[in-house]
């Protein structure tokens, strides 16, 4: 499994390179949908985009928490700036192999993850296979669905290949 190259993804004004959020594009994101921009937001962004595996909100907290070259960010803002970031589709939320709940930051938009069982990398995917079934559901549930989580698990070419 390779990643979705980006010619691939939906045309979409915040497509970006895999990997190469910037903390501009992530706050461009956070403005166009209202929110405020500020200091101790710039810092989780920082923090959140230097991640390149998923991640829990406290080592998050742990990060920003102890910051001895600034002033340090508590506990309940890097959680609320973590939901704000899920919910503009900047971070998805995902559950590790372990079961416990992780973020992951790659790209931006509406995304899946495959997350290896072995190491805990997450690939993300793009191609939502779950829109459908939503439509389907409203049609015959009348519910108004805002959300779904969908996540495939599996284990990676590279921990394939060091059990072999
Ligand atoms: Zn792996
Ligand atoms: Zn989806």
């Amino acid at each position: 499994m390779t990643r979705t190259p980006a010619a691939d993804r939906p045309a979409g004004r915040h497509t970006s390179q895999e990997y190469g959020l910037t903390r501009s594009d992530v706050e461009a994101v956070l403005q166009e949908f209202g929110y405020r921009v500020t200091r101790p937001r710039s810092t989780v962004i920082d923090a959140v985009i230097a991640h390149r595996r998923p991640f829990t909100a406290e080592q998050l907290v742990a990060q920003v928490g102890g910051n001895p070259s600034g002033p340090s960010i508590g506990r309940a803002t890097v959680y609320r700036t973590l939901e704000i970031l899920a919910a503009v589709d900047v971070l998805t939320r995902i559950i590790q192999p372990d079961g416990h709940p992780a973020y992951v930051c790659d790209s931006l938009g509406h995304r899946h993850h495959l997350v290896c069982s072995g190491c805990g990398t997450a690939v993300a995917f793009t191609k939502c296979p779950v829109d459908d079934l939503v439509r389907v559901l409203t049609k015959d549930t009348e519910f108004a669905i805002h959300d779904h989580l969908l996540e495939v698990f599996g284990v990676c070419p590279s921990c394939q290949t060091a059990a072999s």
